[in-house]
């Protein structure tokens, strides 16, 4: 294992063809965020840097018997408030400067929701769709071993993130538990609840979306059941909220999936449109009145158009065609920086990720307390709690946005930096 500090340049810009980093459009957006605060210097390029960056090569065997060496890596960036914490991709676009780039969101995120924990992200360069289950296990399982040293309850808590679940979850603990030889559940978060995960966790996310956006609509003094909205993604963040929203009595128009839109200006029934944990990529089965591209579904005159697939969506190219009234985001990182500056520009608001998203870290906490205590919460506690939190962290986020004429993107970043640098100066450098 190798543990090397990033010396990444800052200066990359987004061009038309290829939006930057998402390490690029985390650290411009600490600055915007700083420019507002009266913070040590120091501190703030301290934290545009990783504490530490681990690569390793995972070997599996195939199935056809061949061997195959993949690469995967965990970025730690800060753990002034707690131990670190954030999810585990398996993805072909992984890489080293995405995962300290996610890293830094994930320091954020725990800082809006006031949780004690720090940030990291990792992942493996891989398409888990070119594998059978049985590799993903073996795959899940070396990487697991060879991070080892690097994680632990007290030390580093990964969770499920894009193209893994809780069954990824489970591998990664027991091959963890069996080789420290003791049952660790507090090592990772999103396991399923028979073996110490939280109920609730895997809809979190998606739900903390829809109490933000629920929150954003009362703000804007519009009426919910008179608000229409459209959502990019139907897997566990963008499902989630989409039903939830229509329980709530939302007009969800549009949802979408890797293959298309399907859009219905009287309202979907979200219920009857397949998640992809339902039916793999199957949205466009639902028959909609219409349907659209990907593309299209960004730029539908709704109320509230929510991302909640990939990165990296809403760029340059189509910020100025985006027609929502607001973006409340669900994927981490949709909007690059040079969107959003746009779209601020046009007076759409933006509700950051940082924010919107963070049920899902929130519920993981909710989880590493169960595993530490070894008690389960009910449902309806950890729905509960969660509405409290999320409503504690919109409410400090709406404070700044007031207090200081800011975005909302900037003012979460205000909260998260406030915290995080009062940390760094009560415990000071050391030695
Ligand atoms: N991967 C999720 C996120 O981006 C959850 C992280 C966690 O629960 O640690 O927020």
């Amino acid at each position: 294992m190798s543990s090397k500090s990033t010396a990444v340049s800052t200066d990359e810009t987004e061009t038309e063809a290829e939006p930057e980093s998402a390490l690029a459009t985390a650290r411009r957006q600490l600055d915007r965020a700083a420019a507002e605060l009266t913070l040590d210097p120091n501190i703030v390029e301290r934290l545009k840097h990783p504490a530490q960056v681990h690569e390793v090569t995972v070997p599996i065997r195939r199935d056809d018997g061949t061997l195959e060496a993949y690469t995967g890596f965990r970025a730690q960036h800060d753990s002034v408030r707690g131990p670190y914490k954030g999810g585990l991709r398996f993805h072909p676009g992984v890489t080293r400067e995405e995962c300290i780039g996610l890293s830094m969101w994930m320091t954020w995120k725990c800082a809006v929701m006031d949780l004690p924990f720090g940030g990291a992200k990792g992942g493996v360069v891989v398409d888990p769709k070119d594998l059978s289950e049985e590799e993903v296990e073996r795959l899940t399982r070396r990487f697991a071993q060879e991070l080892r040293d690097v994680v632990g309850p007290h030390t580093d808590i990964p969770a499920p993130d894009m193209g893994t679940d809780a069954q990824t979850m489970s591998w990664f603990m027991d091959a963890y538990s069996m080789q420290e030889g003791e049952t660790t559940p507090g090592v990772v978060t999103g396991k399923p609840p028979v073996i110490g995960g939280s109920e609730g966790r895997d809809g979190a996310p998606g739900r903390s979306v829809a109490i933000i956006t629920r929150e954003a609509v009362k703000y804007y003094d519009w009426d919910l059941s008179e608000t229409t909205v459209a959502v990019q993604g139907f897997g566990s963040v963008g499902a989630n909220a989409a039903r939830l929203l229509d329980d709530w009595g939302a007009n969800v128009v549009a949802v979408s999936d890797v293959n298309g839109a399907i859009y219905d200006p009287d309202g979907l029934d979200t219920r009857d449109v397949p998640t992809h944990k339902e039916e793999p990529e199957a949205v466009m089965t639902y028959d909609a009145p219409q349907k659209l591209s990907n593309e299209e579904i960004l730029e539908l005159d709704v109320d509230v158009l929510i991302p909640a697939a990939i990165g990296n969506v809403i760029t340059a190219d189509n910020a100025d065609d985006i027609q929502a009234d607001v973006i409340v985001e669900g994927a981490n990182g949709p909007t690059t920086f040079a969107a959003d500056e746009m779209l601020t520009e046009r007076g759409i608001p933006v509700i950051p990720d940082i924010l919107a998203n963070a049920g899902g870290v929130t519920v993981s906490y909710f989880e590493w307390l169960q595993d530490i205590n070894r008690r389960a919460w009910s449902l309806e506690r950890v729905h509960e709690e969660l509405e409290s939190e999320m409503n504690d962290a919109w409410n400090a986020v709406r404070d700044e946005v007031e207090a200081r004429d800011v975005s909302w993107r900037d003012a979460a970043y205000i909260v998260a930096l406030e915290r995080i640098a009062e940390a760094h100066e009560r415990r000071g450098v050391w030695p």
